[in-house]
């Protein structure tokens, strides 16, 4: 008798290294628990970046990638990013269509798992008749809003902005949030990017189910409402995280930063990173570094550039200028020994791993969380750009992971407020209470994704359906 090969899992990662991470985290449980095969295609519009590069290096051999080039140049310069990844998952469908029907012709394909803007490859799943599935790389409640949004579109009249709403809106399952802190895109609502995020949501059931990166004990009501079966067709919700990166050994040879750690005390020092694509205006990074050297405390700061658009590297990772032209006068100086810099980008999965971290200030990405609530590293929640004021809410309001300095009245958090929030962090009652809160959570999400664990018992829920070819006749009719 022939052993059968081992079905084969398509995944297909939307634009943006915080897209990616987690989908290969996802990718290696497949590979690792339940001996999947899988490739990755990639939709892209130039070559791969360094940190793409880096991280699909540390892949094991039974994960291909292979890339999917399309063309951008025609789309506007000011497009907004849920623009620009949406139509670069879109272009990419003839090159996908190709790639799938040599790879159907030597395997059994059992799943196309897309991320949250790239349900127009469903389209194509349907035409090969393979399950379509959906990664949710943030958190619960934004998936829950996704799931929401049609009808929130068609209960506020279409000349109001969420925003302007006077009642907080109410996501199930979730605590009442202000429409001003709903992820970017549903902001401008005449914008082509509210368009398309409400596009995506709607074909959102279309999909088999829906893998989330998150886990009850982060965040329990919004994981029960998304669970609760009240509506015909809800896919069904696979809570499989938290999915971290755990670092490879590959990325981080020869990381000065990792070995200035390593002669550091015990959890003194400030992690301050604000994700791939966190740019702050030349005024606030002022502020920021004279607040850090204020604080008297330790830091190692992943520093870029200034820019006003809050996003302006999420496409590339990399400033195109020298970041430390634009630090005041003297700071370098002033802080050696005690600071530390890396431009662009930092092993941050090793970073916040390593004893000497004791605190991270956090754009609140959904992975940065995730990897320092595994780490059980405090946070001081600093959102920028897409669904990051969503997730500062649950940090701050809900779960209490994180102090949050307050900005003034020009939308600048000043040195004093910042110096003031670090010292709570790393010395304060309160930088305890979260460090207490943070600590607990460690334990849950280690707990989750032990043996027996809710975490585990998901992802082998959803395997096995994988193996059996379990599928719903998939109609694209919406
Ligand atoms: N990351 C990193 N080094 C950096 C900045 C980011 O390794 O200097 C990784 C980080 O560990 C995380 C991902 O990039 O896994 C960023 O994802 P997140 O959801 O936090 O934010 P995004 O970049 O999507 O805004």
């Amino acid at each position: 008798l022939q052993a059968q090969a081992a079905p084969h899992i398509v995944l297909l990662p939307s634009p943006g290294m915080g897209h990616l991470i987690p989908l290969i985290e996802f990718a290696k449980r497949l590979v690792h628990r339940h001996h999947f095969l899988v490739t990755f295609f990639i939709p892209s519009d130039g070559p791969p970046s360094e940190a793409q590069k880096s991280t699909l290096e540390s892949l094991p051999s039974s994960i291909n990638s292979v890339f999917l080039p399309v063309s951008l140049n025609d789309v506007a310069e000011d497009a907004r990013a849920e623009t620009v990844i949406s139509l670069t998952v879109l272009r990419s469908l003839p090159c996908l269509r190709q790639e799938l029907t040599s790879l159907v012709a030597k395997a059994t394909v059992a799943a196309l798992v897309v991320d949250l803007f790239g349900t127009d490859a469903f389209d194509v799943a349907q035409e090969f008749n393979i399950s379509p599935y959906i990664f949710y790389p943030s958190t619960a409640m934004c998936l829950s809003l996704f799931l929401h949004l049609e009808k929130l579109d068609q209960m506020v009249p279409r000349d109001c902005e969420y925003r302007d709403m006077s009642e907080p809106v109410q996501i199930p399952g979730c605590i009442p949030v202000h429409g001003g802190y709903l992820l970017d895109p549903v902001q401008d609502r005449k914008n082509e990017a509210y368009r398309w995020v409400l596009h995506h949501a709607k074909r959102y059931k279309l999909a088999e189910g829906i893998i989330v990166n998150s886990f009850t004990d982060l965040e329990g009501g919004a994981l029960k409402a998304l669970q609760h079966q009240d509506e015909p067709g809800k896919p069904p919700v696979y809570p499989v995280g938290p999915l971290v990166k755990t670092g490879s050994t590959a990325e981080s040879k020869n990381e000065g930063c990792l070995k200035w750690l390593d002669d550091q005390p015990l959890g003194s020092v400030l992690f301050v990173s604000f994700g791939s694509g966190g740019t702050l205006s030349c005024e606030q990074l002022n502020e920021l570094a004279l607040g850090l050297e204020m604080s008297e405390q330790r830091f190692l700061w992943v520093v870029r550039s200034p820019n006003n658009a809050a996003n302006s590297t999420f496409f590339s990772v990399n400033s195109h200028k020298d970041p430390y032209d634009f630090l005041p006068k003297g700071f370098l100086d002033r802080t050696k020994g005690r600071g530390m810099l890396v431009p662009s980008w930092a092993p941050q999965a090793q970073v916040l791993s390593h004893g000497s971290t004791g605190g991270f200030l956090c754009h609140c990405g959904w992975n940065s969380v995730l990897e320092s609530v595994v780490n059980g590293v405090p946070l001081i929640a600093w959102p920028l750009y897409a669904e990051q004021k969503m997730n500062a809410v649950i940090l701050t309001e809900d779960v209490k992971l994180a102090l949050r300095p307050k900005a003034n009245e020009n939308g600048i958090v000043g040195r004093d407020e910042i110096a003031k929030v670090v010292k709570a962090l790393m010395e304060g009652e309160q930088g305890k209470e979260v460090r207490n809160k943070m600590k607990d959570l460690k334990d849950a999400a280690a707990a989750v994704l032990s043996e027996n664990g809710s975490s585990t018992k998901a992802l082998s829920q959803l395997a096995s359906k994988w193996n059996n070819n379990e599928g719903k006749p998939c109609s694209l009719q919406i």
